[in-house]
């Protein structure tokens, strides 16, 4: 039986980040369930690295992150901005969100006219205003990927496609998987799967919600596409889109709670998602060339989960990465791999952010 220091559950970008670290120290195995890399969430993503986005927790993960991203920038951002946009009901909402967080980052209020200027795809019966996040980036999610994989393989690290997990044991501080393959510690980074894979080691589950977000392409008749508009978002979250290889990729922004599978978007989100882009801009389309949906999965306060199972110290959370997995990878990977190779993580801006994302919170241990 081969014998690893660490095995990781679940090969997206959560376990392919962390593994890159912790095979540099260790002996790591990466399991996947699926045939292919990347074929869950990671691989069905928008791509955006957002600093405004998410709560206090989120927005300082994607502010360490963006060290990482910056010292690569060419090889994974590309600077497209994003637009908050409301109509004349969100006018508020929108200057709300602004004062709210100016002061967190970069950050410019527009004028109708100044957001249409920037976005002239926009009805102008619809807007009012909009908050600018200038350095919002697309993310190239495969070259980070790849990056990521190719230091794992560097450094010896082993992915096992393919594995299905039928049987686990834990003897002598040591589990033991399909009677395959032990290791000293194991590492949850299964996503979706989170619970259904802590349920396999007998450890409580955190009770993660996957919620489905539905993505649809098509290419408007009316307007030429310029790939230069920024990323537009409602403020409110009920639909955003983008314009890349002279396509609008759009989203209706859903949030459907469901279970971990394999999933497919619905009709009814599709033609919600047309709706609204149609009443907010100009553009003109009588079919989509492209569609597909993925899992975000959550806890309930919208923060990841790290760290050790307190009852069984060798049980690593790494899960509930939301709808921010991507550009957070850098900072929970940075942060996990400290915890498991017991190094200090005294780059972290605010100490209250370890706590917010601790599996401690989860387990009401923080005094
Ligand atoms: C439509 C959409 C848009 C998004 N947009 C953005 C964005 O713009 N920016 C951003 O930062 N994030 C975004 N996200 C979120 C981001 O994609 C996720 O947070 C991230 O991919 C989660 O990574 P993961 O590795 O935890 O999960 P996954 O990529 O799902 O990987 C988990 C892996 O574990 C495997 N697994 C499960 N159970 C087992 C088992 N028993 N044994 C072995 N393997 C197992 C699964 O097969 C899977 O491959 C978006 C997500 C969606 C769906």
């Amino acid at each position: 039986m081969k014998h690893y220091d660490i095995i990781i559950i679940g090969s997206g970008i959560a376990g392919i980040s962390l593994g890159s670290i912790l095979s540099k120290e260790r002996k790591v195995a990466i399991i996947e369930k699926e045939k292919q890399l990347s074929y869950h969430s990671t691989g069905r993503s928008f791509a955006f690295f957002i600093e405004s986005y998410g709560n206090n927790a989120i927005i300082e993960l994607t502010k360490i992150s963006k060290k990482f991203f910056y010292d690569n920038f060419n090889l994974f951002l590309k600077k497209k901005g994003v637009m908050f946009i409301g109509n004349n009901k969100q006018k508020t909402i929108v200057e709300d969100f602004y004062n709210e967080h100016k002061h967190k980052v970069k950050l410019e209020l527009f004028s109708k006219n100044e957001t249409i200027k920037l976005a002239n795809c926009l009805n102008e019966d619809y807007i009012n205003n909009s908050v600018i996040d200038i350095n919002a980036s697309e993310i190239d999610v495969n070259n980070l990927y790849e990056y990521y994989r190719k230091q794992y393989n560097k450094n010896d690290g082993l992915i096992l496609t393919d594995f299905n997990i039928n049987l686990v044991e834990y003897k002598n501080n040591k589990w033991i998987l399909n009677n395959e393959i032990s290791s000293d510690i194991i590492v949850n980074a299964s996503g979706a799967w989170a619970d259904e894979v802590a349920k396999l080691f007998k450890i409580k589950p955190v009770n993660v919600v996957p919620k489905i977000r539905t993505v649809f392409v098509f290419k408007p008749q009316n307007i030429k596409i310029d790939n230069n508009c920024p990323l537009v978002a409602d403020i409110e979250e009920k639909f955003y889109f983008k314009d890349q290889n002279d396509q609008i990729y759009a989203s209706p922004a859903d949030e459907t709670p469901s279970y971990p599978h394999d999933c497919h978007p619905d009709d009814l989100d599709i033609a919600i998602g047309i709706d609204r882009i149609q009443k907010a801009t100009k553009f003109k389309f009588n079919h989509i060339d492209n569609k597909w949906s993925g899992l975000r999965t959550f806890v309930k306060d919208k923060s990841p989960v790290i760290g050790y199972e307190n009852s069984n110290k060798n049980f690593f959370w790494l899960v509930a990465q939301g709808g921010y997995g991507i550009q957070t990878s850098p900072a929970l990977a940075e942060i996990s791999a400290n915890i498991i190779l017991n190094k200090k993580n005294d780059f972290l801006i605010d100490n209250s952010t370890l706590n917010n994302i601790s599996i401690k919170r989860i387990r009401n241990e923080i005094l």
